[in-house]
C-alpha cells in the first residue's frame, strides 16, 4: 500500500475504531459493584432458600432472574420463554436461557449456574446454604454482562446466549442437558464461564485463576491487554489448559470442542457452608472480574479467534 493509501486508509478507520470502542464503554460503565451487591445479595438471602434444583428456593431464584431480564428488554432463547425444564432422576428443573441475536448465525455462550445445596445439615444453627460466592457471584456477572451487551445497542458479529444453568451441584446437569439437546451447537463459537468469582486466597485476596483453552492464546492476550489499559484491581493467574474439561459447566462445552474461558476466584473454608454468605464477597474485585469479562464476552462475539 502507498504511504496515501496507508494515510487515507488509517484515516479512515481510526474514528470508526473510536467510534465502536464509544459504544463499548457505554456498556462497560453499566457494570457496578452497587448492582452487584444487590444481586448476590438477593439470590444469597435466606428467604431463597439456598436455591436448591427443583425445589420452592430454586424457583423463586429463576424468577427474579427471569424479573431482570424481562425489565432489560434481553429477550428469551427459542419461542417458549425464559424457562427450559429438564428433569433427571425425577427432579423437574429449568436453565434459564436469553440470547441478544447478532449478525451471523454462530453464538457464544455466557453462562453460570444458580442453583446451590437449599437446606443441610446445621451448622452452628444455620441450616440455609446460601451459596453467596457458589455461584450468586457468577450469576451476577452474567446479568451484568447481558445488560451491558444490551446498553452497547449495537448489533455483534455473533449472538450471545445468557445461560442460567440450573443442577450444577447435582452433577452438572442444566448444561448437560444443552449442550447434549443444542440443535446448533456446531455454530457455538465459545464459552464463558462463571463459578464463585467473589472470593480469594487468604494469602493472596485479589488473586483470580483464569482458565482458557490452550489452542487459543488469544484468551490470554486479550487480558494481558486489558489488564494494562483498564489497571484492574485482581491479579490474574494465566491458566492455558489443553483439555478443560472438569470443575464445572465448562465440562461440557470443552468435551465438543468448543472453546472456553473460565473465571474463577478458588475454594474456601465457606465453601459449600452455610457461612458462604454475602458479607464475605469482594465487591470491588468481583466488579472489575465481570469488567475485563465483558470485554472478553465482546471480543469473542465480534472477532476472530
Ligand atoms: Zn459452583
Amino acid at each position: 500500500m502507498s504511504r496515501i493509501a496507508f494515510t487515507f486508509a488509517a484515516l479512515l478507520l481510526f474514528p470508526l475504531a473510536l467510534f465502536s470502542q464509544k459504544y463499548v464503554e457505554r456498556g462497560y460503565r453499566t457494570i457496578q459493584s452497587s448492582d452487584a451487591r444487590v444481586f448476590v445479595g438477593t439470590l444469597a438471602s435466606d428467604s431463597l432458600q439456598g436455591r436448591d434444583a427443583g425445589k420452592e428456593g430454586g424457583q423463586m431464584a429463576a424468577e427474579y432472574i427471569v424479573s431482570l431480564l424481562e425489565q432489560w428488554g434481553i429477550k428469551p432463547l427459542g419461542n417458549d420463554g425464559y424457562l427450559h425444564p429438564f428433569t433427571v432422576n425425577g427432579c423437574d428443573m429449568n436453565n434459564i436461557l436469553a440470547v441478544i441475536p447478532g449478525k451471523s448465525n454462530e453464538y457464544v455462550v455466557v453462562g453460570a449456574h444458580y442453583d446451590h445445596l437449599g437446606f443441610g445439615m446445621a451448622i452452628d444453627g444455620d441450616s440455609c446454604y446460601n451459596g453467596a460466592d457458589d455461584n450468586a457471584s457468577g450469576v451476577s456477572a452474567v446479568l451484568q454482562i447481558a445488560r451491558a451487551v444490551k446498553t452497547v445497542r449495537k448489533t455483534p458479529e455473533r449472538g450471545i446466549i445468557f445461560a442460567f444453568w440450573d443442577g450444577e451441584e447435582k452433577g452438572l446437569l442444566g448444561s448437560r442437558h444443552f449442550v447434549e439437546n443444542c440443535a446448533f451447537l456446531s455454530q457455538v463459537s465459545a464459552y464463558m464461564n462463571f463459578d464463585m468469582i467473589g472470593r480469594g486466597p487468604v494469602d493472596n485476596p485479589k488473586h483470580v485463576t483464569y482458565f482458557y483453552t490452550a489452542s487459543h492464546p488469544a484468551f490470554g492476550d486479550w487480558l494481558k491487554e486489558d489488564m494494562e489499559l483498564r489497571g484492574f484491581s485482581f491479579i490474574p493467574d494465566y491458566r492455558a489448559w489443553d483439555k478443560p474439561v472438569g470443575g464445572s459447566d465448562n465440562t461440557w462445552f470443552a468435551k465438543n470442542g468448543i472453546p472456553i474461558v473460565w473465571y474463577h476466584t478458588e475454594g474456601h473454608p465457606d465453601c459449600h457452608m452455610p457461612s458462604d454468605i454475602p458479607d464475605k464477597i469482594d465487591y470491588e474485585k468481583m466488579t472489575d472480574i465481570i469488567r475485563a469479562a465483558f470485554l472478553c464476552a465482546w471480543r469473542l462475539a465480534n472477532e476472530n479467534y
